[in-house]
């Protein structure tokens, strides 16, 4: 146990130290799999067919803990589709990993489900803050949240949006307040919460349903696509300046871009003093000598501070579209939407292996002095046949470029030798 928490976890492997306590067989199932292959490789018990695609990923993880050092434990958790043969078009194969990093806690997480939502996959990432407890509730009953809300997925398949929206709304709602009641019944980290940014992709379809400072961000041809946008209080964004907005309507405030000088992130599940415990919060901050009981007095309550309601976007995903990078800030923060497309692009052009690129983004975050915990989830939505691919674009940019540069020394390097001569 001790060793898997040294400096790197890769995807899923911390809930071994976490283990929730729900009798559900999902969960029974996940902790006897997860103990069986600790420190090697997991497929999940949703894979039905492990045909080709699962094994072929699991070689490729096995090759990835072989690589790690010996100091520093790994755990590679792996996912496919489950249904692929050999990634016939149209197939979404999964990778993902989560990165420790030099966080002395491991906070963040991450479920992948395939195909188990009516032909549709489900994936999310999970960003804990004060503790794990938020993201040990959420990594289970989120998903089981929403598959009893979505009809176990019909509604997905139906494609009516409003519906569609109004039942992940409904689930992420029933989620939060199970969550706040688990937390107080449960007394252990009661002032945790989570982020929670969630995709459902199947066919041509994307749902995504977000909460929080993760990103999702689509490759498009090789053109990047951001498609959501982080709640954070801070910052010049129409969404920041939007939360802002709603946090000062609903009575809260913020100091150097934190609520109540506390919370960085806007939208969460949990955060409990935010919420139903917004006058205990209050007081608390009086007997630390944060704010004045007068300054409280003025104070008005209307609303939760930090709310668990998702944006929700739906994107038509086209044969154009490549591959999908879910990713907690611990990426973005250290490495542009861009950066990380073509990243990806560039490993899966070098050898197609969705798990391997997943686990070198991961790691290039890290090498970019990521100081935060940092999860990776990639759906190659097996459109593209990354063995046809020309060699990136960019890397052939960046040749012309030197070529030119080193073109134009010798130019002016000419000229001034010419000057010389013309002046002697
Ligand atoms: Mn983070």
């Amino acid at each position: 146990m001790a060793l898997v928490r040294q400096q790197f976890i890769l995807g899923g492997c911390r809930h071994q130290c976490h283990s929730h306590d729900s009798n559900t067989n999902y969960n029974k199932e996940e902790k006897r799999t997860t103990k069986m292959t600790r420190g090697a490789v997991r497929i999940p018990p949703s894979s039905s067919s492990q045909s080709f695609a699962s094994s072929f990923s699991a070689s490729r993880g096995l090759t990835a803990a072989t690589k790690a050092s010996a100091a520093s434990a790994v755990c590679v958790t792996l996912s496919t589709s489950g249904t692929s043969a050999e990634g016939i078009a149209g197939d979404i194969r999964w990778g993902w990993s989560c990165l420790q990093g030099p966080r002395s806690e491991m906070e963040d997480d991450v479920v992948v489900r395939s195909d188990s939502l009516h032909g549709f996959d489900y994936a999310a990432v999970f960003d804990g803050h004060a503790g794990f407890s938020s993201v040990q509730f959420l990594r289970d009953e989120l998903y089981k949240e929403c598959s009893a809300s979505l009809q176990g997925g019909l509604l997905l398949k139906r494609k009516d949006f409003t519906t569609l929206s109004k039942a992940i709304q409904t689930a992420f709602a029933n989620a939060d307040s199970k969550l706040l009641n688990w937390l107080e019944e449960v007394g252990t980290d009661i002032d945790s919460g989570s982020t929670a940014t969630v995709m459902f992709v199947g066919g041509d379809m994307l749902i995504i349903s977000h909460v929080g400072d993760s990103s999702v961000v689509l490759s498009r041809s090789g053109k990047t696509e951001v498609l959501t946008s982080p709640h954070r209080p801070y910052g010049s964004s129409k969404t920041s300046l939007q939360e802002i907005k709603r946090i000062k309507e609903a009575g809260g405030w913020v100091v150097d871009g934190r609520i109540c000088g506390e919370i960085s992130v806007s939208r969460s599940f949990g955060d409990i003093r935010f919420k139903t415990k917004k006058n205990e919060m209050l007081e608390k901050g009086v007997e630390e000598g944060r704010w004045t009981r007068k300054f409280i007095s003025r104070v008005k309550m209307n609303g939760d501070w930090v709310t668990a309601t998702p944006d929700i976007y739906q994107v038509a995903l086209g044969m154009d579209a490549e591959f999908l990078i879910l990713a907690s800030d611990g990426l973005w923060d250290y490495m542009s939407c861009s950066d990380a497309v073509r990243f990806v692009r560039n490993q899966l052009c070098q050898h197609g292996d969705v798990q391997s690129a997943c686990e070198a983004l991961a790691l290039a975050a890290l090498n970019r002095k990521s100081q935060d915990n940092v999860s990776v989830v990639i759906a190659d939505l097996g459109r593209t046949n990354w063995q046809a691919m020309p060699p990136d674009q960019e890397q052939v940019n960046i040749f012309i470029e030197f070529s030119q540069a080193f073109a134009t020394i010798g130019i002016v390097s000419l000229g001034i030798w010419l000057s010389h001569q013309f002046v002697a």
